[in-house]
């Protein structure tokens, strides 16, 4: 049986052969040190109890389908969310509720895409966003982020990329894979840019409240209420939750020529039913309280020693080069190709895995040109990062390709 033509074009590499060959090994019995993927539960750092009660509690009574959108309650504090972080004319009206991001980021483009439309996506960007484009019969336009400048998006090259053909433009921020945060200045522009360029704007935000340092985050609704836009959030980083599949989205500035695009939404948020109903109930939960995650993210907390410990071990290694991330869960290395001679990166990362039985992801699989970075993932505890980073260190002490 063959696979639809369609999916000939989407490429969803950080899930490809590198995933398939580490199963393959892990069936044959191998323990692999898995820093490849953003998922905080594994790694002990535990739901909120209040957020686990207060599903429990509903559990006898989620058992039957919900309102589309999602129910009202979670949407309420959705809104309340929106609007304590400056975002003031959010209401439950324009909340939807998903199975995580990822499910509202393949309808929210499978309602706006003709053949050949085109998005404005980051480079290097969470991958789905490309591979979701290419579903939908779009075109993903990637548009340079600038290392030499802590990853801030390029605004020049921003705005060279845009044609007759051009929809949207996706903002990450925090940034998966690099950690960077958008500086205010940095995120108005690129506003600007969707305004003049009358491009509707999807704000991936799922690490607003992952921030370290003395980085800010800017709810880009907030800076720009007049420009039509799709905020996006959920429970699977901020709330270490993301086996509840709970995520949601914000529409803001739409006026009433933009109707139509909302209601094909609407009718494939119909289609799929509802989402996960449990999961909805910890929203309210989890968005209401105290968020937990500030205890990670300051000094003494697990993310933020984490990170530390993780970038210096990794800034040691010679030849090796990284951004400290201001946000998020990533370090994204970048291997200086005097030193390291990569041509193939992901045959790089193949190689670490069965040599060391280390499994990271490879930079091509976020959508760069050349094959000279990898993604580390500092989940893990101190000790394991340190068996992890020292396997990297010895690899590529002698690794040539
Ligand atoms: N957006 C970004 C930038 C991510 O990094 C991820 C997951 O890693 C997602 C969306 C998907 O999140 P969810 O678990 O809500 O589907």
């Amino acid at each position: 049986m063959k696979q639809a033509q369609r999916l000939k074009a989407v490429r969803y590499d950080i899930r490809g052969p590198v995933l398939r060959r580490a199963q393959q090994m892990e069936d044959a019995g191998h323990q692999i040190i898995k820093l490849n993927i953003g998922n905080p539960a594994p790694w002990g750092l535990a739901t909120p109890e209040p957020i686990m009660a207060d599903v429990v509690h509903n559990l006898g009574s989620a058992t039957g389908y919900s309102d589309a959108r999602g129910i009202y309650s979670a949407r309420v504090a959705v809104a309340h969310k929106y609007q304590i972080q400056g975002a003031t004319d959010v209401q439950p009206e324009d909340v939807m509720l998903g199975n995580g991001v990822s499910e509202l980021i393949v309808m929210c483009l499978q309602a706006l895409l003709d053949t050949g439309d085109e998005v404005l996506v980051p480079s290097p960007d969470y991958p789905l966003w490309t591979g979701a484009v290419s579903l939908c019969g779009g075109r993903a336009v990637h548009y340079r982020c600038d290392e030499g400048n802590g990853w801030q998006p390029d605004l020049e090259d921003l705005a060279s990329r845009i044609t007759p053909d051009t929809r949207a433009m996706v903002i990450i921020n925090p940034n998966n894979p690099t950690g960077a945060v958008y500086s205010r200045e940095v995120l108005e522009g690129m506003l600007d840019i969707a305004r003049r360029h009358g491009l509707l704007v999807f704000a991936d935000e799922i690490y607003d409240q992952i921030i370290y340092d003395r980085a800010v985050h800017h709810t880009a609704a907030a800076l720009a209420p007049d420009v039509p836009m799709i905020s996006m959030g959920g429970l699977s980083k901020t709330h270490r939750a993301a086996g509840f599949r709970s995520g949601w989205l914000a529409i803001t500035g739409f006026g009433p020529q933009d109707t139509d695009y909302i209601e094909g939404l609407q009718l494939l948020a119909n289609m799929r039913l509802c989402p996960n109903v449990p999961a909805q109930h910890a929203i309210q939960t989890a968005l209401g309280g105290y968020q937990s995650i500030n205890a990670l993210v300051t000094p003494g907390g697990r993310l933020y020693e984490q990170r530390e410990h993780a970038w210096r071990m990794l800034t040691e290694i010679p030849g090796v080069e990284c951004f400290k991330p201001e946000g998020a869960l990533y370090l994204f290395a970048r291997l200086d190709p005097a030193v390291h001679k990569i041509h193939d990166d992901e045959r790089l990362i193949i190689d670490l895995l069965e040599s060391k039985q280390l499994l990271l992801s490879h930079g091509t699989g976020f959508n760069i040109d050349t094959p000279d970075h990898l993604r580390v993932v500092f989940l893990a505890p101190v000790d394991i990062l340190d068996d992890a980073i020292g396997r990297l260190r010895s690899f590529l002490a002698t690794y040539r390709q």
